[in-house]
């Protein structure tokens, strides 16, 4: 078989050409990294997991109507998606307090919001993805107001439908990251959630013990990362066949 080529290999994600013009390979690496990158770590069955949840919830997207760039998943590891440019900013909602944003504005992690809040970041790893404001965005031509009220609106979907989703499993969506393509179809060109949501892009609590269920597993040291997400994955009936191992052995009677 020809080799693929290769366009681009990120953290936890390696991009070839896709079969057909238009389309690309999103495979799915074991690799985790944490405080842009200074923590580094290959977690087995972290990609696998991840492509199995990411499907879960892009087709569920595209169930209810919110466009997304998935088109199929072709084995455990890999996904075709439709081609896109991505906006470069990360699109971040909170329903609760956590991480950069307790530390900025000193509100204690689990701290309700009153409601949904939005923030964008700026996809840059050489500046550590810093917060901008819509000010920015426009001045700098990142996104046109058209495209800023669409990635909203999309935004706000994406939150009300993993929030239900999650709530459904007993787990509360704390905050996610979302990344946002622009596909063209002909002259017309529309925005799609792009890239992946799993666990490593969303926070994920227990709603009765608040146990952590993301990559803060990782982050923070809390554990096995694989458990975590297997957690996620068996609540969500999206557990593959043959599953990574348990961390730990398990006694049977
Ligand atoms: P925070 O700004 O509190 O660090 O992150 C907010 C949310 O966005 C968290 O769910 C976090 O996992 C996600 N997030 C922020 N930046 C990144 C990033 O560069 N990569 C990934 N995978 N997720 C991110």
């Amino acid at each position: 078989m020809a080799r693929r080529k290769k366009i681009y290999e990120g953290k936890a994600k390696t991009l070839y050409e896709g079969p057909e013009p238009g389309t690309i390979v999103q495979y799915f690496k074991d690799d985790a990294t944490a405080f842009n990158a200074e923590k580094k770590d290959v977690i087995e069955g972290k990609g696998v997991l991840n492509n199995l949840l990411s499907e879960y919830f892009m087709k569920g997207l595209g169930q209810i109507g919110v466009p997304t760039h998935f088109l199929k998943r072709l084995n455990m590891r890999e996904q075709l998606v439709r081609s896109c440019e991505i906006i470069p900013l990360e699109v971040i909602v909170r329903n609760y307090a956590a991480g950069s944003m307790s530390k900025r504005l000193g509100i204690d992690e689990g701290t309700q919001l009153p409601r949904p809040i939005v923030e964008y970041c700026y996809k840059d790893d050489a500046l550590g993805d810093p917060l901008v404001t819509e000010e920015h965005i426009a001045a700098f031509g990142w996104a046109s107001q058209q495209d800023m009220d669409d990635i909203l609106s999309l935004a706000l979907r994406v939150n009300d439908f993993m929030s239900g989703v999650m709530l459904a499993v007993g787990i509360q969506l704390v905050d996610f990251k979302i990344e946002i393509g622009r596909v063209y179809d002909g002259d017309f060109q529309r925005l799609v959630v792009a890239d992946e949501i799993s666990p490593d892009s969303c926070r994920l609590w227990d709603i009765e013990t608040g146990q952590k269920l993301d990559k803060d597993v990782f982050r923070r040291d809390l554990g096995s990362l694989t458990d975590a997400y297997s957690e996620v994955a068996r609540r969500l009936g999206v557990m593959p066949n043959n599953p990574p191992a348990p961390s730990k052995p398990t006694l049977v009677n």
